[in-house]
């Protein structure tokens, strides 16, 4: 079963929290000159037009990207500012989005295919055929490769990586209850593999609250050096379904991450709304 479709949701408050998160990542990593593999477990298309009829069916992005893209937000945290200033060369050369609206949203292919180097390798997995197919009308580096196949399988065939360093995000779309287990199991086996990786996940918060099935598997993998946060919408329990905080697991979060997504969220959640909150943690210290 694959009917999800991230065009629905594309720059929604979650995608503006992991994307967030994966920017100052990234930005991190690109510190040092050794080359990184990425691997990217659920690409998605790449890039999302905002007005098109998928985006503008529920038109999430005016709750989540808008509001800080809007003049009056006015950001002056340092990584809310790059992040705004990536965002706007992500805009298609046609667009005059750097002063105007904002027209389309990037997904993680374009994030990662932003801080690539010639040194550096990506991979992009897609199982959706459909998605797949967009993906590859993206314009993407030499050293970015677009797979057809299961991301976790993906992962776990790719491991260890001829690189020194990896770097890893996973976002699938949870249409199955089974996937948080799999994603547990499949961080404990690339974190057996590549002990030093920084590996992100990003899991929903919904009412039934299955992604604790996930937070628990990985609290008792034996794995340290986890780092929890979550950006709350609205208050839990405020309505019967439906997501209402966006979860990022990071595995050996670079240092800093924590003070630097903090501030970035201080100036954010009064812009994404009244009930919006941040709230951050280590889920597993350095043991
Ligand atoms: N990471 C993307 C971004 O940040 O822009 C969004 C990804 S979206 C939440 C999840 C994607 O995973 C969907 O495009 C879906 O088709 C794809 N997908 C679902 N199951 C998959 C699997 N087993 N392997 C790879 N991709 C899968």
């Amino acid at each position: 079963m694959l009917s999800y479709q991230h065009a629905y949701h594309a720059g929604n408050f979650a995608d503006v929290h992991k994307h967030i998160t994966l920017y100052a990542i990234l930005d991190h990593l690109l510190r040092k000159k050794t080359a990184i593999t990425y691997i990217d477990t659920h690409a998605g298309r790449g890039h999302y037009p905002l007005d098109a009829p998928e985006s503008q069916r529920l038109k999430e992005h005016q709750g989540g990207v808008i509001k800080l893209w809007q003049p009056k937000a006015r950001l002056h945290d340092e990584l809310n500012r790059d992040w705004l200033a990536a965002l706007a060369l992500s805009q298609p050369a046609t667009s005059k989005s750097s002063q105007g609206a904002l027209t389309h949203y990037p997904g993680s292919p374009w994030w990662f295919s932003h801080a690539l180097r010639a040194q550096d390798a990506l991979t992009l997995f897609e199982l959706h055929p459909g998605e797949h197919r967009h993906l590859g009308e993206q314009r993407l580096p030499a050293n970015a490769k677009r797979i057809h196949a299961d991301g976790l399988e993906g992962l776990r065939k790719r491991l260890p990586v001829a690189t020194p360093r990896l770097c890893v995000l996973i976002d699938p779309s949870y249409e199955r209850k089974s996937e948080y287990q799999e994603v547990a199991e499949t961080v404990a086996f690339t974190l057996a593999k590549a002990r030093h990786a920084v590996v992100a996940i990003w899991y929903p918060l919904l009412p039934a609250g299955h992604h604790r099935t996930l937070l628990e598997a990985l609290t008792a993998s034996g794995i340290s050096k986890i780092w929890r946060s979550e950006l709350i919408q609205r208050p839990p329990g405020t309505q019967s379904h439906g997501m209402y905080a966006s979860g990022m697991l990071v595995i050996n979060p670079p240092w800093g991450l924590d003070e630097r997504l903090a501030s970035a969220m201080t100036e954010l959640t009064p812009l994404l709304g009244d009930a919006s909150r941040y709230e951050a943690e280590w889920l597993v210290g350095e043991g």
